[in-house]
């Protein structure tokens, strides 16, 4: 039998199928008593040292940009307490998002791994992955891996590269852009392109708030802008995301063009980025006149970011780019240049 060496980890629960129970109904549902969780896997005591902390009790669908903000604050205020990672316990539907999110917060001195993990099946489903991931993630959390990643399956991947795949199957996720980090087997074997914990390291430099206001729309063949177009003048909506077509093409010819609307809303301070309809394998940098047309009216494209990251940094930079002031050409122009700059490995 392997001997485990056992790492001290933090374990956040937060909620998902990792810890629902069944009603009588069939109905899943978060526990009345997080505390319930611990009873998923008590071997977990044997394979490290850990404190528990039932921060949120929810299914993911529900969390928001303020929960985001509560995870990353909650690893932050214990990143000295001798912790040799973090596991974060979280629903799969906004897992992406959130580890995304708690990413960009905690920004490029981490260094140590912060790891999401959840389960298509509730843990009463003996053959499904509730125990199995949860230990798993346990295992990732006590190597030498500085970032936030999310543990599923037989993998390992960067949390902002990650997307949900599939609603039943045991590879729920995958990182279409990006290798994953590292394969779970006997041993986790750590790929090249991990970020890996450094012996000097400056102290993080906590940055979790997330801007609301932002809608996102995607494109369907004869989409009227006319629908949308309140939203110029809606004080509420911050910024928008359109996904466009293909490599980031939009009708340029009326009557519905989008051109003069993504030049009205980013002279109003409220920039429009491009994120993809599809799996971000793709550059969104179109070399057509459709995508050029958008471009040169102010759109932000977002390279091979999965949409899921787009939109967490979108809200992201929108918080901090309103701390800069009201000016609306320097806040769009701001936003464009944080969507440029690459903070922690999200698009290449
Ligand atoms: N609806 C659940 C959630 O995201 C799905 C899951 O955890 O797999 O919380």
């Amino acid at each position: 039998m392997t001997a485990y060496k056992k790492h001290k980890i933090c374990l956040i629960y937060t909620g998902g199928t990792i810890g629902m129970h069944r009603d009588i109904n069939g109905t899943l549902r978060p526990p009345g008593n997080p505390a319930y969780f611990l009873e998923i896997a008590p071997e977990l005591r044997e394979s490290a040292e850990f404190d528990f902390v039932p921060l949120l009790n929810k299914d993911s669908a529900n969390m928001n940009p303020g929960d985001w903000g509560i995870i990353a604050k909650t690893i932050y205020e214990r990143r000295n307490n001798g912790y040799s990672g973090f596991v974060v316990a979280h629903g799969t539907d906004t897992m992406h998002f959130s580890a995304s999110a708690v990413a960009f917060a905690l920004g490029k001195n981490l260094n140590f791994p912060v790891v999401f993990t959840g389960s298509q099946t509730a843990p009463d489903v003996l053959h499904g992955d509730a125990r199995i991931n949860l230990l798993r993630a346990f295992k990732v959390a006590g190597t030498d891996i500085a970032e936030v990643v999310i543990c599923f399956g037989d993998y390992v991947f960067r949390g902002c590269r990650a997307q949900k795949k599939d609603e039943r199957r045991f590879d729920a996720f995958e990182s279409p852009s990006f290798f994953p980090l590292a394969h779970i087997t006997e041993n986790i074997i750590i790929n090249d392109i991990a970020m890996k914990r450094k012996t000097k390291n400056e102290d993080i430099d906590l940055k979790n708030d997330f801007s609301g206001g932002i809608i996102q729309i995607p494109l369907i063949p004869g989409l009227e802008p006319e629908l949308l177009l309140h939203l110029l003048y809606d004080d509420k909506c911050k910024g928008i995301i359109l996904q466009p077509f293909g490599a980031g093409n939009v009708p340029n010819e009326s009557p519905c063009s989008w051109v003069d609307f993504i030049e009205e809303s980013t002279m109003r301070g409220k920039p429009v980025l491009f994120a993809g309809q599809f799996s971000a394998n793709a550059t969104l940098h179109s070399s057509y006149a459709t995508g050029k047309a958008a471009i040169d009216a102010g759109a932000v494209p977002t390279g091979n970011m999965t949409s899921a990251c787009a939109a967490v940094k979108f809200r992201w930079a929108l918080a901090q780019a309103e701390k800069t002031g009201s000016d609306k050409k320097a806040k769009s122009e701001k936003i464009r240049e944080m969507m440029n700059t690459v903070y922690i490995g999200e698009f290449n």
